[in-house]
């Protein structure tokens, strides 16, 4: 176990800051495919809100940067912890386990949310969740992917672009999605 976190450790510190690029298209990509899911599947039937709540947790599983950046100050050695915990499938599937148990709880309501309220938001972390890791899977390959931290990794990710490609990716989505609002006449929704 530890030798598999050397190899990770050992193959992150070569590349620490591979899928920065790739912030803004984990948070693009989530936001679109929500609210085209909101537009046209749910009919606008919760709130515009878990859009951005989803595609703030696109981003959530990369927090193992700013983490690892924390941990080589404190511990005063350079230690990267980047994809080696947080992107697992597992954190996703429990999230939906999660909004599951609070929908089919007795009680209404978590502090002021009511529970449908609060499902809707584990459920959006898991979609954002798992957005980040069939991106990171599909655009930049496996490395350290895993189905459980550690224990099981994916290994069948295609690696479909370059980086430079990915950047590229972000401006089309958003010049697309942009359009598609000012054609709908939702543009002025956000402000
Ligand atoms: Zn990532």
């Amino acid at each position: 176990m530890s030798c598999t976190i050397q190899q990770n450790n050992l193959y992150n510190s070569i590349k620490p800051i591979k899928s920065m690029p790739l912030a803004v298209t984990h948070i693009i990509i989530t936001i679109v495919l929500v609210d085209l899911y909101r537009h046209y599947i749910a009919k606008n039937s919760f709130s515009r809100v878990y859009v951005l709540i989803a595609g703030i947790a696109g981003l959530l599983p990369d927090a193992d940067i700013p983490l690892s950046w924390l941990i080589s100050l404190f511990s005063k050695t350079p230690l990267i912890v980047h994809r080696i915990f947080t992107h697992a499938v597992i954190w996703s599937i429990l999230f939906v386990l999660i909004a599951f148990i609070i929908h089919i709880s007795s009680k209404k309501k978590y502090f002021k949310f009511t529970k449908k309220q609060v499902a809707l938001f584990f459920i959006m972390i898991s979609i954002g969740w798992l957005s980040h890791i069939v991106l990171d899977c599909t655009l930049q390959g496996n490395e350290t992917i895993s189905w459980i931290p550690i224990i099981a990794n994916l290994n069948f990710c295609p690696k479909w672009l370059t980086q430079e490609a990915i950047t590229g990716l972000d401006a089309i989505i958003l010049l697309a999605w942009l359009i598609h609002e000012e054609i709908k006449h939702k543009i002025k929704d956000y402000f």
